[in-house]
């Protein structure tokens, strides 16, 4: 994967020699690789809710909406699910194009994390009460500040604590936590849910990777939230992991800078 150049040395208008220049372009074919992989990924998961609804629409088109009033009924229901995917998959790739295209502009100020996490867990409470799931704000003393862009953080605890409840089963426990870590804070969310298999851990930041293709998709899942999650983290200037036993659960952190307050 080296590509050569050869340029000329001229010295007024004398060739006096020639100088190799090698680029090893391994790093552009794999970017390359990656841009197609995506997009054919891409393809892949608008194309599915698409057939689907073209499928039923269809056979209501032929007369089902007429002859079984019922099964209409729930075909329609199965037509508005898949429409419902479909946007939050557009409303996701949005956001990662905007986020990778460098255009966002951050705007870090301190921000109080106990509200920030409360503001989070009071979005998402009725379907952790429906599932009958209790979540905790943990140890966060209402002192702590972290510098961040408030409509990204946002998105960051919603998104993980939004996981944390989609796969943990009923009846367990989601907990925020927070802990000093040199001039960072490191913000972890930690649930009692259904665990990542360690062969997994390495890709689970990557765009549509998923454990269980079936099991997130029936949860609504887009596949994109760690990854919209990640790059947020990391333009802040913060780092990312996931730690997780399986039928345990699992606990993904991020650091973010102190706010100074
Ligand atoms: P999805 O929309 O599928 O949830 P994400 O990017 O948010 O996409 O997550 C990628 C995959 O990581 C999920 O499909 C799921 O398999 C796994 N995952 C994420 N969070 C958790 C969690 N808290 N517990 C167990 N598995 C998780």
């Amino acid at each position: 994967n080296i590509l050569t150049h050869w340029v000329p040395l001229i010295d007024g208008n004398r060739l006096t020699g020639v100088v190799a220049v090698f680029h090893d372009i391994s790093d552009l074919k794999r970017l390359a690789a990656t841009r197609r992989d995506f997009v054919a990924n891409v393809s892949h998961e608008l194309r599915t809710p698409v057939s689907v609804i073209q499928g039923y629409a269809e056979t209501l088109l032929a007369g089902a909406l007429e002859s079984d009033p019922d099964r209409a009924r729930r075909f329609i229901q199965v037509i508005h699910n898949h429409a419902e995917r479909l946007s939050a998959l557009i409303a996701d790739l949005l956001t990662l194009s905007e986020l990778e295209s460098g255009k966002v502009l951050l705007e870090p100020h301190p921000l109080n994390l106990r509200s920030a996490v409360k503001q989070a867990m009071s979005l998402l409470s009725q379907r952790a009460t429906d599932k009958g799931i209790t979540l905790d704000t943990g140890n966060i003393e209402a002192s702590r500040f972290v510098l961040a862009d408030k409509g990204k953080l946002d998105q960051v605890l919603v998104n993980l604590l939004d996981n944390a409840i989609k796969y943990t089963p009923g009846n367990g426990k989601v907990t925020v936590t927070a802990e000093d870590e040199a001039e960072m804070l490191k913000i972890s969310v930690t649930d009692t849910g259904l665990g990542i298999p360690a062969k997994d851990l390495p890709r689970i930041f990557e765009r549509f990777y998923r454990v269980d293709e079936a099991r997130s998709r029936d949860k609504g899942g887009t596949g994109l939230g760690l990854s919209i999650v990640k790059h947020i983290v990391q333009s802040h200037g913060g780092m990312i992991s996931v730690k997780s036993i399986p039928g345990e659960g699992s606990t993904f952190s991020f650091t973010l800078k102190k706010g100074g307050k």
